[in-house]
């Protein structure tokens, strides 16, 4: 299944191939937004606001979506902002991170000894996800891996679930120093080095940030709207949330693009 939202729009032409990395091509940090919620929640009932904990989850659930696909910093650093704006008193963005992330790889780290112990990586991967990358690198296209998450942590992830070999010296992930790298940054390079034009590049994300990063150069974005962990149908919040960023195709996953790839390629 793949849904056209801008009809017309081809990536027949591209060149560069983007792909972000949770929720898009591996499932390993599933669950990681309900973990955010609750911390953030957590943080914001105890500044002893009088919101309603409703008025709370709409709140914390606006910034962190709207930041999906950026560093997680980002939304740590809005965590402390809400803190602060109910008269609370915040922690550091970096100590809330590592609180998040605790709680997060008390979730995950099963999953990664797992595919450490030589589990196959299918179970924790998009549908698709490996012949896509197959079928974009025989057709000539460069392949570059960004995240938001720790650059430590996708590169280790990306081996574990033998994807790296399609992004050689090209997988990067979060810095401490927020001015090294983001997603804007890669589009940014790409473009001024000017081996490329916008329209030379695609992008497959379900984060806000890289569709709109690309949509802005002119390239053509697909929205991987897959509602997790079993990824086989559209999750339609996501879907919505995909095409106002302004993507020009929404799938569930990779199979419906290779069956149809004459539509977009
Ligand atoms: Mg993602």
């Amino acid at each position: 299944m793949i849904e056209i939202i801008r009809p017309g729009v081809t990536a027949a032409r591209a060149k560069v191939a983007i792909f972000d990395f949770d929720g898009t091509l591996s499932v390993i940090r599933s669950g990681w937004t309900e973990i955010m919620l609750r911390m953030a929640l957590k943080e914001l009932v105890a500044t002893g606001t009088k919101e309603s904990e409703e008025e709370l989850t709409a709140v914390a659930t606006e910034f962190i979506s709207r930041l999906t696909g950026k560093e997680t910093i980002y939304q740590m650093m809005a965590l402390v902002e809400a803190v602060q704006a109910r008269g609370g008193q915040a922690r550091t963005p970096l100590q809330y991170k590592r609180e998040y992330l605790e709680a997060l790889n008390g979730k995950i780290h099963h999953r990664l000894q797992s595919l450490r112990d030589g589990e196959s990586p299918k179970q924790f991967m998009v549908p698709g996800a490996r012949r896509i990358l197959e079928f974009l690198t025989e057709r000539g296209l460069i392949l570059y891996l960004a995240s938001g998450t720790d650059d430590a942590n996708v590169k280790e992830e990306a081996e574990l679930l033998r994807l790296a070999s399609f992004f050689p010296k090209r997988i990067f992930g979060a810095q401490d120093d927020l001015q090294s790298f983001s997603k804007a940054l890669l589009v940014q390079r790409l473009i001024s080095d000017s081996k490329y034009a916008g329209e030379d590049l695609v992008v497959f994300g379900d984060g806000f940030v890289e569709i709109e990063e690309v949509k802005l150069v002119g390239g053509i974005a697909i929205g991987v709207a897959t509602d997790e962990p079993s990824c086989q149908q559209v999750d339609e919040w996501k879907r919505q949330r995909l095409i106002r960023a302004g993507a020009d195709f929404i799938v569930p996953n990779f199979c419906g693009i290779l069956e149809k790839s004459l539509v977009v390629f």
